[in-house]
């Protein structure tokens, strides 16, 4: 794909958080585990994989970045150039997430996405608070879906 990009493409491609191992990916993996909460990363054998996977409470959490994952944010805004390209790709990554939360939902799962835009951006949320609904969901959630994101989701495209 990459030589299809323009050089602001792909410089734009890079500065968007996408794959393991991403700075609010961590953060998250460091709140947990000091609040006790012991994880799988990753685990290919479930819909999704889902970043983080807590066997003991069946809950699965997926970290998402708001551009890849089509929040719908202030932080997900479609790049001015060949937006076609963008929304398709955009559609079928999204398109894919609710197929795995329905998926796992299905098969007994409780699901907690937690989106970059809580942690980054002016509508970003206290860390701590974040951690601590994150943990609270995990260990006594009595919902099975709950999503974590930043405050003034109005701006950029309506979620779908
Ligand atoms: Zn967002």
């Amino acid at each position: 794909m990459a030589d299809v990009l323009t050089p602001a493409q792909r410089q734009l491609n890079m500065s968007r958080i996408r794959g393991k191992d991403t700075k609010p990916e961590m953060l998250i993996r460091r709140g947990l585990h000091a609040r006790g909460l012991r994880y799988r990363l990753h685990d290919r054998s479930l819909p999704g994989r889902p970043d983080l996977v807590f066997p003991k409470y069946h809950t699965a959490v997926f970290i998402h970045g708001c551009f890849w994952h089509a929040h719908g944010c202030a932080l997900s805004k479609l790049p001015a150039t060949r937006e076609d390209f963008w929304q398709t790709k955009l559609a079928a990554n999204a398109a894919r997430d609710r197929k795995a939360v329905d998926t796992l939902l299905a098969e007994g799962w409780r699901v907690l996405v937690i989106w970059e835009c809580a942690l980054r951006g002016s509508g970003r949320l206290p860390e701590d608070g974040v951690l601590d609904s994150a943990a609270y969901f995990v260990r006594n959630g009595a919902r099975p879906v709950l999503d974590i994101a930043g405050q003034k989701n109005d701006q950029g495209r309506a979620r779908k």
